[in-house]
């Protein structure tokens, strides 16, 4: 039977993508040897990482703007405490918007001052908070582009004359932005890239040096740009799997026509769960998350009906992330129309038959 794979991370990935990946295990490109059992300095393998390096410059229309991008490890989560060490020298801003927010403001908050502008909180982080005042004299502002757990989503930046930083972590890749207005970029792959094990950063190399900290070599971009991405071992696999997967999109049209796709398929689910009596959406209509849908039961009792009847029509990752509950359908990038054609079916027949 076919699976349906709406899990929030690690995720599902374009299946040409994972054929190509377990033949490379096995031999990589013709060589006679595993691309996990060769030298990360070898030719191959250096290629593999340029390449990496430069589609994500080329998707996000960055190259020759003055980016770098690196393929680092520690999950997005090493990100929060390492661009405070990078950045941080007077006070830093942050949007409060949910869980992945609150973790990078409390790291950032150990090294130094950083201040929360706005928080969405007192309401279980179901918007996003608009209108709030960014002081001028902030060494960045830091933003959490989508909120995988809540699904909510920032559909329009705030404008402001400091640099502002991004982790965009669930919905790197899914939908067109102008990326030159970010600083740094952040993203694990295991969302919408690649297997865990990397992590994307995309850095404005003006932004760096400028605080008088002392940062340790392994810490500091400059020291990963300087080395090309290969201060110590990469993540060798997951870097090739993330290749794959933005060459895949290159392939199809690049963020354009993915994004003509993530929208199709959040009309869908969406539009669902407004019309149907049995489904309440949990985030704020205009804040919903084109990567995450978010939603409960109005009835509690169907519960076991439901997960019955998903389970049987091959979906799989519906369960919402235990501090919210209810239901959550990830639809990354490689998840098909069709897969979220056969959750609303689900939703429908629940309905026929309550
Ligand atoms: C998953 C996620 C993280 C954490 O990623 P790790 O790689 O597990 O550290 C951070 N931010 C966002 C927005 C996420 O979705």
């Amino acid at each position: 039977m076919e699976i349906h794979n709406f899990s929030a991370g690690p995720c599902i990935l374009p299946a040409e993508v994972m054929q190509k990946a377990a033949a490379a295990v096995l031999d990589l490109d013709g060589i006679g040897l595993s691309l996990i059992e060769i030298s990360h300095r070898s030719k191959e393998f250096v290629a593999v990482m340029d390449k990496a390096r430069e589609l994500a410059l080329e998707l996000l229309g960055l190259e020759g703007k003055g980016y770098q991008a690196l393929y680092l490890q520690g999950g997005a989560s090493l990100q929060f405490p390492m661009l405070a060490y990078n950045l941080l020298e007077n006070k830093a801003g942050y949007l409060n918007t949910g869980t992945w927010s609150s973790n990078a403001l409390k790291e950032a908050s150990i090294l130094g001052n950083a201040i929360e502008l706005a928080s969405s909180e007192e309401k279980g982080f179901n918007y996003i908070p608009k209108d709030f005042d960014i002081p001028n004299d902030l060494d960045y502002l830091h933003l959490t582009s989508n909120n995988t757990i809540f699904g909510t989503q920032i559909k329009s930046f705030p404008t402001t004359k400091v640099p502002v930083v991004c982790d965009m972590s669930s919905d790197i890749f899914s939908r067109q932005l102008d990326f030159s207005k970010f600083d740094l970029i952040y993203a694990g792959a295991q969302k919408n890239m690649g297997p865990a094990g990397t992590t994307l950063i995309i850095v404005k190399e003006d932004l760096l040096g400028k605080v008088t900290r002392k940062i340790p070599s392994i810490l500091d971009y400059q020291v990963h740009i300087a080395k090309e991405s290969m201060f110590n071992t990469p993540a060798v696999f997951p870097v090739y799997v993330c290749m794959l997967t933005l060459q895949w999109l290159k392939d199809m049209g690049g963020i354009p026509a993915i994004e003509e796709i993530n929208e199709k398929k959040a009309k869908l689910i969406y539009s669902e769960i407004d019309l149907n009596p049995l489904f309440q959406g949990y985030a704020n209509k205009e804040d919903r998350s084109t990567m995450n849908a978010t939603f409960t039961l109005t009835d509690d009792t169907l519960k076991d009906t439901f997960d019955a009847m998903w389970k049987k029509a091959g979906i799989n990752g519906l369960n919402g992330h235990r501090s919210v509950g209810g239901y959550r359908a990830s639809m990354y990038n490689a998840l098909s129309l069709e897969s979220v054609g056969v959750l609303v079916d689900v939703m429908s027949d629940l309905e026929r038959k309550a």
